[in-house]
């Protein structure tokens, strides 16, 4: 068994690697894990919104950021465009009135990257190791078990943060089994990447129809004839529609709008599909005696949009302050570190409860939709909604 660190991280997607980042920074001895080398991908939209990119600047990454643009590996987006299933269009610039900001369709391979590298930069000691679950002494968390090099071992620390996404060993052995995310509180979503598609002006497009509601089948460019295509769909409904969502894909890409923009030999390559757990189920416990859980571990997606990348980063802020203050008091009980729970609720829950009473009550109701769309036409709030938190 090596020496004990003061935090272990699980994980090194934007949340994790993000809490390293902010706990290196303030010279903590902080040991990242995560089961895959990186670069690696993420089955996402990739859709980075501008909120999520200024924290990252204000961290100290704008010039990676800015270098990762000029080699062509974040695509900058101009605004939006949003289909309602009669087919009426709201359309939205990003830069006009107080939108601002930069967001950009930011291909996980290469985002997840500039966070996990500058994380290393910070201080961080990175490890490619399969956690197995949190490590236990009398209850409390004392640091994780796992696999490295195919051999097991235990490493200790003051504080193990589960940032482990959807499906997080660390939640799933701390976490009340009555707390498991239920089937209208999750989605499941399919990405692929399309090569030789027309006309994608740096927006990207949500597509709202009856087939795929509470849901939405996106295109969000990641070069001028290139993007990330895909669709998803509210879990207890596409169990209800006993279809795959590949079919579904297809339906989508023959839908005339679509069909006429592919190019001869289009193609289509990684295509993989993934869960998503909503932040609008109430109730979870997020903090334990030596642990918490941030990001898509905790469960903070938006139920509207998908978006989960600017709530991790966020929550990435909230747990690095909260360690910070309960290792400067030397207790890391859930008790202290309970707070953790009332700073993720003050940041996130209003936008969640909202977004989910939209998906409920409009998006359930093509005809509502229609309406609005119809109405709304341009809006440069919508803009500035997605801009700041997707
Ligand atoms: C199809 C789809 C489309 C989406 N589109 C968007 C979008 O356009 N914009 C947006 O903002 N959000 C989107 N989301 C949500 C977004 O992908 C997540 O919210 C975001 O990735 C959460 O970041 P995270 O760091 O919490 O988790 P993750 O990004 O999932 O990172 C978790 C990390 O933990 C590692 N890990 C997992 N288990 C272990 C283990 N046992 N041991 C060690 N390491 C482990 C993984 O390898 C991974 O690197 C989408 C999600 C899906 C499924």
């Amino acid at each position: 068994m090596e020496g004990e660190r003061d935090v272990i991280v699980v994980g090194a997607g934007p949340a994790g690697a993000t809490t390293a980042v902010y706990l290196a920074q303030q010279g903590y001895n902080v040991l990242l894990l995560d089961r895959h080398q990186f670069p690696r991908d993420k089955i996402c939209g990739d859709a980075v919104p501008a909120g999520a990119i200024e924290t990252l600047t204000q961290l100290g990454m704008g010039d990676k950021i800015k270098q990762a643009v000029a080699r062509g590996e974040l695509y900058p987006l101009q605004g939006m465009l949003l289909v309602s299933p009669k087919g009426y269009k709201l359309e939205a610039d990003f830069h006009k009135g107080k939108a601002g900001g930069d967001s950009y369709v930011a291909p996980r391979i290469y985002f997840d990257a500039i966070i996990q590298s500058y994380a290393i930069e910070a201080g961080a000691e990175f490890r490619q190791m399969q956690v197995t679950g949190p490590l236990l002494e009398n209850g409390r968390v004392v640091g994780v078990k796992g696999k490295e090099n195919g051999r097991s071992r235990d490493i200790r620390a003051k504080v193990v943060i589960g940032a482990d996404g959807v499906t997080s060993a660390i939640a799933r052995a701390l976490r009340p089994k009555a707390e498991q995310h239920v089937d209208k509180h999750r989605a499941v979503a399919l990405r692929a990447y399309i090569e030789g598609v027309e006309e994608l002006p740096g927006r990207v497009e949500f597509y709202l129809y009856n087939e795929i509601l509470p849901g939405y089948a996106w295109i969000f460019p990641t070069a001028p004839d290139r993007a990330n295509i895909g669709l998803g769909m509210r879990l207890d409904h596409f169990r209800a529609k006993k279809k795959s969502l590949e079919e579904m894909l297809n339906a989508f890409l023959a839908m005339p709008d679509i069909k006429k923009r592919l190019k001869n030999g289009y193609e289509l390559r990684d295509m993989a599909t993934w869960q998503l757990n909503f932040g609008s189920q109430k109730g979870m416990q997020h903090v334990f005696d030596g642990a918490l859980l941030v990001g898509d571990a905790a469960g903070f997606i938006n139920p509207l949009t998908g978006g989960g990348i600017h709530n991790s980063i966020v929550s990435a802020k909230l747990a690095a302050r909260t360690v910070h203050e309960s290792l400067q008091k030397g207790d890391v009980s859930r008790a202290a570190m309970q707070i953790y729970e009332r700073r993720c609720h003050n940041a996130m829950w209003s936008s969640m409860k909202r977004s989910y009473r939209f998906q409920t009550g409009l998006m359930s109701f093509p005809f509502l939709i229609d309406f609005f769309v119809k109405r709304m036409k341009a809006n440069s709030g919508l803009a500035k909604i997605f801009l700041t938190k997707l």
